[in-house]
């Protein structure tokens, strides 16, 4: 898709103009990724961090949040949680903190969930070294999330502070993911303040060029707790064509990352649904996402993982929810994914197979 054509579509307004969107969406979701809706348990195994990215309130300089990392015995009781609920895939996501989840300490668990379970692991730890990440793959991990967030080198640099003397290029990190084999998932937040619409454009250029495996979009949730949040509404006021953090805004991302990157798996996101309840993730299901990730976490660690606030479905018990939402799938005419619902292959390698 052109340039020209996305920008319209983003601010198309028109709802029956978009229901050519939505259908478009669907149709291209149903050919190249099928009906199934595949489960990841998301387990978020700690939220000690020592960046300060500005948007998130997981942020280093956050006090008013209970520091917590389970320990190995904590996250495997999830990942059996997340085996029993039928979930093909483990997401292990955390802060990003090397000292609290050094490289053998990470190593080791997926050693234990590689040989205790069938699962899917998928890795999203923030940016870590080569080294580290080389290791994790060695050891069986399967896939890493790393959102990129903006596209717009001025605006990540002002909400995603680099390290003293280190890079911060996620865009780079996610080439060297996929240089080691991982399938590999980025994305951003839509809405933050400062982002314009065209740079939404310019981001879904990006993902194509990426040629990624999983495709995260999400809303942008003004955090109280943090630098950006506080001063969102004024950024935003004062931004030429600044993007909407609505759910519309975020379907109609989903929608197009759906009509570029046909085979990519995409979440329909915690986020969307925390920002519409009642209609965020279904919409989003049929507007080209064909991914769930419901909560693995143990409930009593759930609210001191606040990177926004009122995250949805924050006491839920986690069987439970997850038996509810599956019959939930199967009522909007889906089928749940068995298996651990892999990438497939993008046409390119299709092609590149077809003619080796
Ligand atoms: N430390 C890891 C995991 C972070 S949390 C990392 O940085 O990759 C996972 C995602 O939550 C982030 O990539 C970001 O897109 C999203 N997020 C953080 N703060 C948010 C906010 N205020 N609103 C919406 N999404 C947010």
């Amino acid at each position: 898709m052109r340039y020209r054509q996305i920008i319209r579509w983003l601010r198309e307004e028109n709802p029956e103009a978009l229901e050519q969107l939505w259908r478009s969406a669907d149709a291209v979701r149903a050919e190249h990724v099928g009906h199934a809706v595949h489960f990841r348990g998301l387990i978020e195994f700690s939220n000690i961090c020592r960046r300060h990215c500005t948007y998130c309130g997981l942020r280093s300089p956050n006090r008013n949040l209970r520091r917590y990392r389970l320990t190995h015995e904590q996250i495997m009781a999830a990942v059996f949680r997340t085996v029993e609920a039928g979930c093909g895939t483990v997401v292990l996501q955390s802060g990003e903190d090397e000292q609290s989840a050094p490289r053998a300490w990470v190593t080791e668990l997926i050693h234990r969930i590689k040989e205790q379970t069938p699962l899917a692991v998928t890795l999203s730890l923030g940016e870590r070294t080569p080294e580290d990440l080389a290791a994790w793959r060695r050891a069986g991990a399967d896939r890493y999330l790393l959102k990129f967030e903006t596209s717009i080198p001025r605006l990540y640099a002002h909400i995603h502070p680099s390290r003293p003397g280190q890079g911060h290029d996620r865009i780079a990190l996610v080439g060297i993911l996929k240089s080691l084999g991982y399938q590999v998932g980025s994305g951003v937040m839509v809405g933050i303040p400062g982002q314009t619409i065209e740079s939404l454009a310019r981001d879904l250029m990006l993902f194509a060029g990426m040629d990624l495996d999983m495709i995260a979009l999400g809303p942008y949730l003004p955090n109280p707790e943090t630098p950006l949040g506080a001063e969102a509404e004024r950024i935003a006021r004062r931004t030429n064509d600044q993007a909407p953090a609505t759910a519309l805004m975020t379907w109609k991302m989903i929608a197009l990352a759906r009509l570029m990157c046909p085979r990519a798996n995409i979440p329909a996101s915690t986020a969307l649904a925390t920002l519409d309840p009642e209609h965020g993730r279904d919409l989003a299901l049929q507007r080209g996402a064909n991914v769930i990730m419901p909560n693995m976490t143990d409930p009593a660690y759930r609210p001191d993982y606040a990177i926004y606030p009122g995250k949805a479905c924050l006491q839920e018990d986690p069987h439970t929810y997850v038996q509810r939402l599956k019959q939930h799938i199967v009522s909007l005419g889906r089928t749940v994914g068995v298996g651990r619902g892999d990438a497939h292959p993008s046409s390119r390698h299709a092609t590149l197979t077809a003619g080796a």
